[in-house]
């Protein structure tokens, strides 16, 4: 028997009150679709990297899941629950991270939180992908914790101060502080 999702009748045309409604009503679209539908949620059957973190001013919770192979992310998903705005956040991370280099990663997460912390013209940059919908959320001190809450497991995986340890990842210099 098929184990479906409880989902009510009208369910998914109620507003979400946890997006600022001032973001505007596409970027609300965006946020809402990859919320609804999230991109490679689920837990994987083998990874070589995984987190969880919480965000308790919110009460949203990430897990994230990497397979790293060399300095490349062959495969990328995430666990979670919590507002919108974590979970497509993280949803679109997904998206972003899926072959990238190590470094494109570290650099992604950079640029994410330099958005967030509204810095003029990346809305329009195209390695930011959907992740430009939460532009927004930079007019939102309170709210940019819940849109971090992925890239804060990243950056806790394979950021440059990384704790190490079982990872699994190849550090330049290799030495500890
Ligand atoms: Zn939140």
């Amino acid at each position: 028997m098929q184990v479906s999702e409880p989902t009510k009748p009208g369910a998914g045309t109620a507003i979400d009150r946890s997006i600022p409604s001032a973001l505007s009503d596409l970027f609300q679209e965006v946020i809402l679709d990859h919320y609804r539908r999230p991109r490679n949620k689920g837990a994987p059957d083998e990874s070589t990297h995984s987190i969880v973190m919480n965000n308790p001013l919110c009460g949203d919770v990430i897990e994230l899941f990497l397979g790293v192979s060399g300095d490349r992310i062959e495969e990328v998903r995430f666990e979670g629950r919590g507002c919108s705005i974590s979970q497509a956040s993280a949803s679109m991370m997904t998206e972003r991270l899926k072959g990238a280099k190590l470094g494109d990663a570290r650099a992604l997460s950079a640029k994410f939180t330099r958005l967030l912390h509204g810095e003029a013209g990346l809305e329009r940059d195209e390695e930011l992908g959907d992740l430009r919908a939460l532009s927004g959320v930079s007019r939102f001190p309170v709210r940019i914790k819940c849109a971090l809450l992925g890239f804060n497991c990243l950056d806790e995986l394979i950021g440059d101060s990384a704790a190490g340890g079982d990872v699994g990842v190849d550090r330049r210099g290799g030495a500890r502080p």
